[in-house]
Order: C-alpha cells, then sequence, then structure tokens
C-alpha cells in the first residue's frame, strides 16, 4: 500500500463510521461509537490459535512462554506487561517487553508492537477486551525486535510511528536486529517471521504528538537512551510516561549499554525523569509500573561505572582488569549481571574513556 493510501486510510474509517446507513456500507454494524471501523479492521495475523509453552532456560526470556497482561491506569490509558512481573522484577530476573495503548474517542493507539506474532496477537486481545475501535498507530520506542518486530502482523492502515533514525536503521540493519534477538530469545520463536515495515510518521529530535480524540499522546526524545533513536511516550493528562530500554527496570536491572554512551544514558534519564510532573507513572520497558524514584538506580549505575572504569583506565589497566576492578558490589543482583555488566557496559565504557 502507497504512503498516501496509509496516510488517509484511517480518516477514511472514521468517515466510513459516521456514514448514513444505504451508502453501500453494511448499515448492521455503523453505531455512534465507531463499531462499523473497528470491524473493518482485522487482524489476519492472529486467526491462528497459539500456545503458551514452557521457557526455556538457555533464552533471557522465552517469548512463546510469556503471557501478557493489561492493566487500566487512567480511563482509557492501559499499561501491558509481562505477568510475571511483580515477582520477578524484584528479584532481578527478566521479563518481556512491555508497552501498552491509549483509547481515544477516534481510535486507539499502540505501545509497542513485541517480538513475535504471538506476543502482538496477546497484545491485541487485551486491546479487544476493552474496545473494538480501531487501532490507528504503532509506536516503537526503538528498532529493537523485541519492540518492533510485531509491525510486521499490523493491517496496513495503521501508522507506525517511529524516530527517523529507528526507521533508518531498522531499513538497513533488519537481518541483524533479527539474529541478535534469535541469539538471546530463541531460534524457535518464530522471530524469524517478522519482516520490516517502513515507518509511516518518522519522528524528528523534535517529536511528535498526536489527538486521538479527547486525548493526547506525546512521542518525545530526550537525547541518547540506548540508540540514537529512542523516543518516550507520554499521556500529559494520565501523567503516564513509557521510557522504553533506556529504563530496563527497577533495581537491581541494569541499563544494557549495546551501543555503550554511559554518560549520554545517564543525562538522558535525568532529563527524562526531570520532564514530567514528580507523581508521573513510569512505565520502563520490561516491567510493571514504577515511580519516578526509580529512575535513580539506573542513574546510579551509570554515573559510578563511569568513574569507576575512568580510574581504572587513568591507572592503566587493561579491559580485564578493569572487568576484575569494577565488581561494583552494591549494584549487583541482577540475573544478566555477569552477561550485562561484566560482558557489555565495563568493556564498552573502557573503550570509550581511553582503555
Ligand atoms: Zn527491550
Amino acid at each position: 500500500m502507497n504512503t498516501q493510501l496509509r496516510t488517509i486510510l484511517p480518516s477514511l474509517l472514521l468517515l466510513a463510521a459516521c456514514t448514513e446507513p444505504g451508502s453501500g456500507l453494511d448499515s448492521d454494524t455503523t453505531s455512534e461509537s465507531g463499531d462499523t471501523a473497528a470491524e473493518t479492521q482485522e487482524f489476519t495475523a492472529c486467526d491462528d490459535e497459539f500456545t503458551i509453552t514452557d521457557a526455556n532456560p538457555m533464552y533471557a526470556w522465552t517469548p512463546n512462554a510469556i503471557t501478557l497482561e493489561s492493566h487500566e491506569l487512567s480511563p482509557g490509558v492501559f499499561v501491558i506487561h509481562d505477568a510475571n512481573a511483580n515477582t520477578y522484577a524484584p528479584a532481578g530476573i527478566p521479563l518481556a517487553t512491555s508497552g501498552g495503548f491509549v483509547i481515544g474517542d477516534d481510535g486507539v493507539l499502540l505501545v509497542e508492537t513485541m517480538v513475535n506474532r504471538q506476543l502482538f496477537c496477546q497484545v491485541i486481545d487485551l486491546v479487544r477486551e476493552q474496545t473494538d475501535k480501531p487501532v490507528l498507530y504503532a509506536i516503537n520506542t526503538s528498532f529493537h525486535g523485541d519492540h518492533s518486530f510485531g509491525n510486521a502482523y499490523l493491517p496496513d492502515e495503521v501508522q507506525v510511528v517511529q524516530h527517523e533514525r529507528t526507521a533508518d536503521h531498522i531499513a538497513a540493519h533488519f537481518d541483524e536486529d533479527i539474529a541478535f534477538m534469535e541469539n538471546g530469545f530463541g531460534a524457535d520463536q518464530g522471530i524469524a517471521e517478522a519482516t520490516p515495515v517502513a515507518a509511516d510518521v518518522r519522528v524528528t529530535d523534535d517529536g511528535w504528538s498526536v489527538d486521538l480524540g479527547g486525548v493526547v499522546v506525546e512521542a518525545q526524545y530526550h537525547g541518547f537512551g540506548q540508540t540514537h533513536g529512542d523516543l518516550f511516550v507520554h499521556v500529559p493528562s494520565a501523567k503516564v510516561l513509557w521510557t522504553g530500554n533506556p529504563l530496563i527496570a527497577e533495581a537491581p536491572a541494569l541499563p544494557w549499554l549495546l551501543e555503550g554512551q554511559a554518560q549520554a544514558v545517564s543525562a538522558t534519564l535525568a532529563a527524562v525523569k526531570a520532564s514530567v510532573p514528580a507523581d508521573t507513572t513510569i512505565i520502563p520497558g520490561h516491567s510493571h509500573p514504577l515511580g519516578l524514584a526509580d529512575f535513580d538506580f539506573s542513574i546510579d549505575y551509570l554515573d559510578t561505572l563511569v568513574d569507576e572504569v575512568q580510574t581504572a583506565v587513568d591507572a592503566g589497566l587493561t579491559v580485564e582488569e578493569t572487568v576484575a576492578a569494577v565488581s561494583m558490589e552494591p549494584f549487583q543482583g541482577y540475573a544478566l549481571w555477569d552477561w550485562i555488566h561484566s560482558g557489555v557496559n565495563v568493556p564498552t565504557t573502557h573503550a570509550e574513556l581511553g582503555g
């Protein structure tokens, strides 16, 4: 479908919902609530049944073993997260991607589309438990497949919203991201079924917002968060903010510095924290809703990491010696500590600081 048609289709759907009977549309399904539009929107990717499997302990988390649940945070504003979040997150056990949806008078906006068809279809089921209104938009907070591969299963008329650098990254590196996701989450989870989808809305650093009818959703850029194109999704009227991966979860989860830049990530998290009211509900990339103070563990971890690695570099330590020296015991507890802290965060920071 061409871009122009994608742009006008949601308006056509809304128009159809308001059309008088006898116009050629199925008048039986026309109602003031816009039911016609919903019934025109089919998620054919979700026609087949799926089964929740056992988790494979070799994976960080097992996509097909995940059950997602949703909770209403404010009228029409829902978080979606891993059903194990309340027990796993405080114990430092990694969780599936979190997301959510916002329902306006005109339709629905999704935050994240998940890593595979099964999790995408769970999201759609959770939306359909609440409303028959059409899904109009899907925002991905980054290019990472666990936040965006489900775009492949969206009907064409849904507008995909991404930072422009995220869109460019997906266009150039999709196969690499499939390989990375299969490496972390399994080659037997349907991940490679996904195909790249071009963004319909390319968000610049100045951000983007949409009025869904009675509720405004903003996609904000606050600087380098984990990638060059991280979006933070804010519903000001509800005081709800989705962070994506820059804030993975509460303590003891750590930032995954897959592209380094510990200092920039710390500054971005501090800027995000300062940008919203103190009683804002924070939905991290991979956990249940948190408060503003839950930014502090990640920020303190990053600042301590930079200080201690800089000391090691100044003392002439090799990367192996730095990993051994920068053990940061007060911050330990994350199940992926060895992989993320010792394997990723210390080595990348060591290289950046001149080691
Ligand atoms: Zn993620």
